[in-house]
């Protein structure tokens, strides 16, 4: 594979049960790409976007991130993991830890870095995310904007390469969204390869280097926003956009 290549999905299928969810699914995503990719409820987006740090088992194809084939090998998922940093619509954040504790607790536990040394570098992420004065605050006593800032911290707290995104704003009141959304913004401008679920338009317009559209476990198309935006080639496409543009 090739080294510029971050994550490489061919030909993966899955089911659950009887029901396929996934269908021949092909994506290549390029170091320093980001990638958006959107379509109706129900047709894998999130399942395909968890497999790829294997939240999801796949059945069929393969799954390389970063060199690493992604198997049952506990090792090489976890090698995969520590390098590929996610965040989900409902933020699950640990309720019962502060701010601070939930962006250190892996720090300390998984990379098993001091104390201090994962404050120093919780705190600079915070303050990435502009909310270092909720260090010492609860989950419960955050906004929802803000505690999916807190998300996005946590996740960069493990330094990593590639950052997945499963529609961080489709949980959030409408004035909060653009304060999550110019965080990521802010990410995508570093040079972080990013796979974003998202029906944020105006997002994907000015981040991503590519727009995938799925349905019913396929991929239908996907090019380059202001094209996939303005002349899609499938009805489908055309039908699902008609509806959000
Ligand atoms: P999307 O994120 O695009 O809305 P999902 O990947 O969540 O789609 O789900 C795709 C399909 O798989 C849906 O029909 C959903 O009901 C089904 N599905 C998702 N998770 C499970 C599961 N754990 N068991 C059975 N079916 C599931
Ligand atoms: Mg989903």
């Amino acid at each position: 594979m090739n080294t510029q290549t971050a994550i490489q999905v061919a030909g993966v299928s899955k089911w659950y049960g009887a029901f396929q969810v996934l269908k021949g699914i092909d994506l290549t995503v390029r170091k320093g790409e980001r990638i958006v990719i959107c379509g109706p409820s129900g047709s894998g987006k999130s399942t395909l976007i968890r497999c790829m740090n294997r939240l999801e088992v796949h059945q069929e194809g393969s799954i390389v991130v970063n060199g690493i084939e992604l198997t049952n090998q506990l090792k090489r998922i976890d090698r995969v993991r520590s390098d590929v940093g996610m965040v989900f619509q409902h933020f699950n954040l640990f309720p019962h830890l502060t701010v601070l504790e939930n962006c250190t607790v892996a720090q300390r536990w998984v990379r098993r870095l001091p104390k201090k040394q994962a404050t120093e570098i919780a705190m600079k992420y915070l303050e990435r995310v502009h909310i270092p004065e909720k260090a010492d605050k609860y989950p419960g006593q955050l906004s929802g904007g803000q505690q999916q800032r807190v998300a996005i911290a946590r996740a960069l707290c493990m330094n990593p390469s590639i950052m997945l995104f499963d529609e961080p704003t489709s949980a959030l009141d409408p004035e909060m969204v653009k304060e999550v959304l110019d965080t990521m913004i802010s990410l995508a401008a570093d040079g972080i390869t990013m796979v974003c679920v998202t029906h944020e338009m105006n997002f994907a317009r000015e981040v991503a280097s590519e727009v995938v559209f799925m349905d019913g476990g396929q991929i239908i198309e996907r090019n380059q926003p202001d094209i996939l935006f303005s002349a899609p080639t499938h009805e489908r496409t055309k039908r699902f956009l008609g509806k959000l543009l």
